[in-house]
């Protein structure tokens, strides 16, 4: 089985504010080493990435500039939204297509997140593809079918070489900020059949060296023994990423 180095990403959501950004993504950034077991990005409001960027290269981390989301459509006329060019130019490296709180609050379709995938990876930065069920889905027993259907749209632009540059979290809907999270034993039988997928799409060594990421409510006590499952390489935190010492934990648990 190749080695999947674990990556840890904190969506910071639309909180935090100039100061308390700036200030936690030094703490963070202090304490992500080189030596560090895990990849590690965070992901700040689109407001604060340029002054979040400015703190993590001041203190020279190892810490990715993520952006939560992006349009993509390369310049034009679209009233409010940033385009990859634009966070390129203020080194953003990572960006999240797909989030659920974007599928479901915000109204993005199954096809708009494929477009955004395949413009991050156009664009040549790591795409972290959002993907995960709704509770009445779970409990119809439509989970992998759920995470089937987002997966085969969101990577139908994508090519097999360029599948380096993705890497997927699932996210059961119901998990995420409410403090249920899925077993790990569930979290694992998820992620494998995500490979099943990915294998039918690409190939057995393209699912096999794609990391998958479980996020749903993820805290410094619950990472240990979900990142130990086979198919589990590492997580997307929400609420713990807004604070450093649990956010490191997290990431932590995840290198180790
Ligand atoms: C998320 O926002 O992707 C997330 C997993 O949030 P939380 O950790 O708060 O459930």
């Amino acid at each position: 089985m190749p080695e999947r180095r674990p990556f840890v990403g904190g969506n910071w959501k639309m909180n935090t504010h100039a100061s308390s950004a700036a200030a936690l993504a030094q703490q963070v950034a202090s304490g992500v080493g080189i030596d560090s077991g895990a990849e590690v990005a965070i992901f700040p409001p689109f407001v604060y990435l340029d002054r979040v960027g400015a703190a993590l290269t001041k203190t020279g981390s190892h810490v990715a500039l993520g952006a939560q989301n992006c349009f993509h459509e390369p310049d034009g006329a679209y009233t409010g939204e940033i385009s990859l060019t634009m966070l390129k130019d203020i080194g953003v490296k990572t960006v999240l297509t797909g989030h659920s709180e974007r599928r479901h609050a915000l109204g993005e379709s199954d096809e708009l997140v494929g477009s955004k995938t395949a413009a991050v990876v156009n664009a040549g930065l790591l795409c972290l593809l959002c993907v995960g069920e709704q509770l009445e889905e779970r409990k119809a027993g439509a989970t992998d079918a759920v995470n089937e259907r987002q997966l085969r749209a969101g990577l139908a632009d994508v090519s097999a070489g360029s599948m380096e540059q993705l890497v997927i979290a699932y996210e059961p809907v119901w998990a995420i900020g409410t403090g249920l999270t899925a077993t790990p034993q569930d979290a694992q039988a998820a992620h494998a059949q995500i490979r099943v997928v990915l294998e039918d799409l690409y190939d057995v060594s393209i699912a096999s060296r794609v990391r998958v990421l479980y996020g749903g409510s993820v805290k410094p006590g619950n990472a240990g023994e979900l990142f130990s499952a086979p198919d589990i390489d590492g997580g997307l935190i929400g609420g713990a990423s807004l604070n450093a010492a649990d956010f490191l934990a997290i990431v932590a648990a995840a290198g180790s």
